[in-house]
């Protein structure tokens, strides 16, 4: 099984450069690395704001592993892990940034995907929870917009208490998908 970073390492300055193409143009960019004979070659696609498919490899080669932009977001979604989970390849990276330094971040196919998908449906419900919060803050954010000046103080109140869940919960859900994770490896750029 190839190792994410290390094939990653051969393509630095190419992932470098993804990920600011990615911040000027605030989408997702995907790449993946196919090989054949030994000889690799790499497959780019530009995707949405949090969205990008990843490109297939041609027939005749095969896939080995992809990276794609994820801004300064430093964790898998689970929708990366259910895609990762149908495919066939090695490693599945994200590539974001981080005080200014640029990072890769690497899991590899685990040997046991029921258990493995266990962990993922747990980021997919806390994903759901920092949803319903985020809702939640954006109405008290319309609410406090729309209301008399009376009630300013409960509404803002009301927006620093949602806005303190939410990093909480965020907290969560970065922990339970870095606990869904599967022979991590991070590469600094
Ligand atoms: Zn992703």
């Amino acid at each position: 099984m190839a190792n994410g970073c290390e094939v990653v390492k051969r393509h630095k300055d190419f992932v470098k450069n993804l990920i600011k193409i990615s911040s000027d143009t605030g989408r997702e960019l995907s790449f993946s690395i196919c090989v054949k004979d030994g000889q690799e070659s790499g497959y780019t696609s530009v995707g949405e704001e949090l969205f990008v498919e990843v490109p297939p490899c041609p027939k005749d080669m095969k896939f080995v592993g992809s990276v794609h932009t994820h801004g300064n977001i430093d964790f898998f979604s689970s929708i990366d892990y259910y895609v990762f989970a149908n495919g066939s390849e090695d490693f599945m990276c994200v590539a974001y940034e981080e005080g200014g330094k640029h990072y890769v971040r690497c899991i590899h196919r685990p040997k046991d995907t029921n258990r493995w998908l266990w962990k993922v449906a747990e980021v997919s419900s806390r994903e759901a929870e920092v949803r319903d919060l985020f809702n939640d803050y954006q109405e008290a954010v319309n609410d406090f917009i729309s209301r008399a000046n009376s009630e300013e103080e409960k509404i803002l109140e009301k927006m620093r208490d949602l806005k303190k869940r939410l990093r909480q919960k965020m907290d969560e859900l970065r922990k339970a998908s870095r606990d869904a994770e599967y022979d991590a490896c991070v590469l600094e750029l």
